[in-house]
């Protein structure tokens, strides 16, 4: 084998079962690496509570630091908005980092797993919503949300759509289709009644089909989707929408699929990607050793494919390829933490995963 890549990744535990999922995480990640050829060397540093005890702020600059010196980042999951008023961050460091260091494409596969007794059994798409602008709420503002109330009972909301950020969505989008080996991408829209936002939405994605080819887009309106996703499950397999509307599909395809307790996600922008679980942080059942790091090993995953997107590097995506079989193997298996009905520990199910590495 060639010499090993190094590979150095930012990790923030996060809070209530954080500590416990980044760790399995790693344990995966760190066997996945040293079968393809990449040697994980991973940097800590506190979020949220930790960091709040410390630093009266739930993202300190010293965080920061650590997040700017390293393109991946691991991050565990974090409250939404419990944390003292005093927080600089407006209790939502999340937020901040998605806006702050424009992670402007939210990357959602949604898979069907029979333990999840899904609806749709073959559910089996990966919802790519842009992340920074849209209806929901208005992400361009400096600060606050898109909302105004200029009286009692009058409310208005902003949507704003740039050909800037629809430009790098939409090559984001044929890129991550052309790393992962996909051939449509369906453009969800509803152009007939936002013809100014959605037109310019289109267009970044027809203005860019020239350069790739191979990759046919299709143009559906989210209602159209909406009525035929159930019963059309297979014919959308890759699916690019705004803000709003990637928010909902994401998760009503995961309702179909039993639910979010296995989907991963990554927050990527040019610069960074970040690897976070759709879940949050169970508090009921933090620190009793019993989570499953399933979501946060396969939003790893992804953040392999990003590396992979990126460089055309093989062992980045051979990396991912490995961990997302053996998390596969080792649920089909019947080995799985309690939520899926088996009896093992977040850590047990991670050594379970790692030998299923050698099969
Ligand atoms: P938060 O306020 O952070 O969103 P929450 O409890 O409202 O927390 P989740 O953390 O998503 O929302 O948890 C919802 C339910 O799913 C809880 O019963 C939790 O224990 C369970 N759960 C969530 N994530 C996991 C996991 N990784 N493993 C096992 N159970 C989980």
């Amino acid at each position: 084998m060639a010499t090993n890549k190094e590979i150095r990744l930012a990790v923030l535990d996060g809070d209530g079962i954080g500590p416990e999922i980044t760790a399995a995480t790693l344990t995966v990640l760190t066997a996945a690496g040293k079968r393809t050829g990449l040697t994980v060397k991973a940097k800590r540093a506190p979020i949220g509570w930790k960091a709040y005890e410390k630093t009266k702020c739930t993202l300190p600059d010293s965080t920061r630091a650590v997040l700017e010196a390293h393109e991946g980042w691991i991050v565990g999951p974090t409250f939404a908005g419990e944390y003292p008023k005093d927080d600089p961050m407006r209790g939502h460091p999340n937020g901040f980092l998605r806006r702050h260091y424009k992670l402007f494409a939210n990357v959602r596969p949604v898979e069907a797993w029979p333990q999840l007794d899904p609806l749709v059994p073959d559910v089996n798409i990966t919802v790519l919503r842009e992340n920074t602008e849209g209806f929901y709420p208005d992400r361009n503002l400096a600060w606050g949300y898109g909302e105004f109330k200029p009286r009692d009972d009058v409310g208005l909301a902003l949507r704003v759509i740039t050909g800037e950020a629809c430009d790098r969505f939409a090559r984001f989008a044929f890129e991550f289709a052309k790393a992962s080996g996909l051939d449509r991408i369906c453009v969800v829209h509803k152009r007939t009644v936002l013809p100014q936002t959605d037109g310019i939405f289109i267009g970044a994605f027809e203005r860019l089909q020239s350069q790739y080819k191979k990759i046919k887009i299709d143009l559906v309106r989210i209602d159209t989707f909406s009525s035929s996703f159930p019963r059309a499950a297979r014919d959308y397999r890759f699916v690019a929408t705004t803000n709003l509307f990637g928010d909902i599909l994401s998760d009503q395809a995961s309702g179909l699929a039993g639910g979010v307790g296995l989907a991963p996600s990554l927050n990527a922008g040019h610069d960074h990607a970040m690897a976070q679980a759709v879940h949050g942080t169970a508090p009921d059942i933090s620190g009793k050793g019993v989570a499953n790091p399933s979501a946060l090993i396969l939003s790893t995953a992804l953040l392999m494919r990003w590396f992979y997107q990126r460089t055309g590097r093989a062992a980045y995506r051979d990396a991912a390829e490995l961990i997302e079989q053996a998390v596969r193997q080792t649920i089909e298996s019947g080995a799985t933490t309690s939520d899926l009905g088996g009896n093992l520990s977040t850590s047990d199910f991670a050594r379970a995963v790692v030998r299923s590495m050698g099969r």
